[in-house]
Parts: C-alpha cells; structure tokens; sequence
C-alpha cells in the first residue's frame, strides 16, 4: 500500500502552521516573507530637490540663454546635501545647489555646471532649462502613506533599500525556522576523518542542512548517530530544544537496521510508502513535547534529497509564510527516450537548457548516483501512468536552485 505524493505532502501540510510574526531588523529579513502591508512614514523624495549640480534658478529668468547670448545672474548663496540654510532665492539671482539638495522656495530649475561658467560671484548661463527641468519633486516616486511592500512579499535586496528610505529599521517578518539534521547510519564517517573498508562519508547531513539554509532556514547539522535507537533517541531528544522541524536521514525502509522506524514508529510517527521513485519510503509525524514536526528520509542520497524538494521544502516555506510552497514547474521537450516504472511517480535528474527549453536525463535511475545529482540541474517529473517517452516529448521539468 502507497499513498501518492500529493496525500503525503497535504498530509504533512495539513499538520503545519506559518510560524507567528514579529517585528525584525531588516537586515535580518533578506528572503523572508513580509508579514504586514507597510506604508510609507515618508515620501519619497521627501522634498523638492536638485537632481543636478548646478544652480537653482527661475526658469524665467533664463529664458533664452544661449552660447552666442548668454544671460548672466548673481550667485546668492550655496546649499550642500543636507544643508537647508538658503530658503528662499530672489528674483534675478542664482543659487549654487549641489545633488540632493533642498531647492530654494521661488527657484523652478536647475541649470546644471556643464551649461555654465562654474562662477562664483557672478554665472554666466548659455543654455536655458525648462521650468521643472533638473528637479526631483516631493512624492514623484513614493507617496507618504502609500503601500511600498505588501504583506507576503519575499524581500530582496531592493525591498530593503525602500524600506530603509522611507524610516523603516524593522519589519515584521515570520523568522527563520530552526532545522537539526540527523543523519543515522554506523557506516557513515565524517569527511576530513579516515574511511575504513566498509563506510563512507556521511553526505547527506551536508546536502541537506545546505537546502535548508538555501530555503531559508538556519540548519543546525548534528553528527552522525549509529544504528542503535538508544543513541538515535538521546541524540534527538537533546536537539528538540533548538529545533522548530527536524530531519532524519536513513533508517526508515525494510532493513533489519532501520534504526529510525524502530524508534520513532512506537511514538506515532507514520511510516510508509509514497509511489514516486526516489523516494518510496518516507516517515513523518510530530515529536517531543513541543510537538516538533519530523520528516524521516530515506538514506539513498539521490532519494533524500528528491524527499527534500517534494516535501520539507513546502513544510519549511509553510512555517515561513512563502507563497508558492511548491516550486513552479516549467515544461520542456526531451532530447532522448526514457522509461518509468509504472505506479510510481519518477523524479529523473536532469540537465535543463532553458534558451532551448529542452531537457536532458543525466545518470541512471540509481538512487545512490550524487554524483550525478550535483552535475544535473533539474529533475524532471515522469507521471505514474507513464512508461515511456520518446525523444521530442514535452515533459514537465522542476529547475532547482532557483528562487521562487
Ligand atoms: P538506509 O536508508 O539507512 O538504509 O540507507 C540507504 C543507503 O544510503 C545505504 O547505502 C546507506 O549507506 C546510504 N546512506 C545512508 N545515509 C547516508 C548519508 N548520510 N550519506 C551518504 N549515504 C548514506
Ligand atoms: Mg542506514
């Protein structure tokens, strides 16, 4: 008995709420979902301005300047960024005026240097502005009031930049869910250590902890734990404190080590078969007093990290309020052949040409190939009910390591 995957991740989702809301540094909310409707305190610019160095002027009092008559004013005063010591210009003058600075009241343009002497006391301007020409008024960009980033919206770097603009230092944002990663195995060894005839280096714990610091989340990589559900259960039970979602790696199929089934089945996590390749089996459910919710993946790297994509990573941007969960896909025609197991959906590694949109399998099915994992850069997803494909065909393609 299998469920799909779309049972399996509802499932899991049905069981998740966004994480609650706080006001935040903006610094600290780079790729975090907004989560109020914020409203300019200011606008944006906050008062007429220079957009040029020059001098601020009448429009009419220049009218008609040009190279073989020029019109000559005096200069009444200087203003700098952020000086607004001369308020007002009189008529028939000029008044030196820097980038950014305040426009005099009475001036209604700004000659810039390049149509003038540079003078001092005196300019002589050979080229006339129109009236409003090298002035940045107030409000033209933003509106003191108006709605600069909505609810929801996952910031970049530019929604930062505004937000500071007009007065914001922080922002409330859902925070970035803590994730402890525990990968179980007696075979597994910690890279830099030496390797004996019969493990390997535990990668799982690596690319996993790095896809949930790529969806956001601060990942807390714990070692490795042997094969012995004592250890599995002290180890996990140490790291709820910290951990708002944890993962497993290995110990969840039909072996006679399957250490985390072993632990976990008793206190009511579900363990199961979901009908995709990579993949199949998978445990889910929620531990400790905390009710932290836990996702146990299979070991295979090829089918930890597909359980990844398919169901942690809409968990953790559930918990962080980021809409979509799930990543968009796109479609693409395929550049060769290919089978699929019936029954089951399969999740081919791939490398997808987006300016042609077409996609080529890479590797084989195996689920142990990271090799190949780290050279593709999509998967793409064959249906349950699909056995073949011919070369030409579109296929639906997930591209990865794409912000969405
Ligand atoms: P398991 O799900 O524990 O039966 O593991 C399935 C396969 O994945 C076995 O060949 C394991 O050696 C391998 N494996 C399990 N955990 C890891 C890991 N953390 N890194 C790399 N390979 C692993
Ligand atoms: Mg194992």
């Amino acid at each position: 008995m299998t469920i799909s995957p779309e049972s399996f991740r509802e499932r899991i989702l049905s069981e998740i709420e966004p994480m609650a809301a706080s006001p935040q540094p903006i610094m600290e909310c780079l790729g975090l979902a907004c989560a109020e409707d914020v409203r300019a305190g200011v606008s944006l610019p906050g008062f007429d301005n220079s957009a040029m160095d020059g001098y601020a002027v009448r429009a009419e009092d220049v009218a008609g300047a040009v190279p073989d008559s020029p019109v000559d004013l005096p200069v009444v005063g200087e203003i700098g960024a952020g000086q607004a010591s001369l308020l007002a210009l009189p008529p028939g003058a000029a008044a030196k005026i820097m980038t950014g600075a305040p426009l005099p009241s009475g001036a209604d343009a700004v000659v810039p240097y390049e149509w003038t002497d540079r003078g001092v006391a005196r300019v002589v301007i050979d080229q006339s502005p129109s009236v409003g020409q090298h002035v940045r008024y107030a409000g033209e960009d933003v509106s003191v009031g108006d709605v600069v980033v909505s609810e929801g919206t996952v910031l970049v770097p530019r929604h930062l930049g505004l937000l500071a603009s007009v007065g914001r230092s922080h922002v409330a944002a859902r925070p970035r869910p803590r994730v402890v990663i525990l990968s179980t195995g007696s075979e597994l060894r910690e890279p830099g250590q030496p390797l004996g005839h019969d493990s390997i280096y535990d990668g799982n714990s690596f690319l996993l902890a790095a896809a949930a610091r790529q969806a956001g989340a601060i990942a807390y990589r714990v070692g490795i734990v042997p094969d012995s559900p004592r250890d599995f259960l002290t180890a996990l039970h140490d790291q709820l404190v910290r951990a708002d979602l944890v993962i497993t790696s290995g110990g969840v199929s039909m072996g006679d080590y399957d250490v985390v089934k072993e632990a976990l089945a008793p206190q009511g996590v579900w363990f199961g078969g979901v009908s995709m390749q990579p993949g199949k089996p998978q445990g889910f459910g929620k531990v400790g007093e905390e009710q932290v919710p836990i996702f146990c993946l299979p070991g295979n790297p090829v089918s930890s990290f597909v359980s990844f994509e398919n169901f942690v990573l809409p968990a953790l941007r559930r918990l962080m309020g980021k809409k979509p969960e799930l990543r968009p896909s796109v479609t693409a025609k395929i550049t060769h052949a290919m089978t699929s197991p019936k029954g089951r959906r399969q999740f081919m590694r791939g490398d997808y040409d987006g300016t042609h949109a077409t996609v080529s399998p890479v590797g084989g099915p195996g689920s142990h190939l990271i090799g190949d994992l780290a050279t593709a850069n999509c998967l793409l997803v064959i249906p349950e009910d699909t056995t073949e494909i011919e070369a030409g065909e579109p296929v639906e393609v997930l591209v990865l390591d794409q912000e969405f």
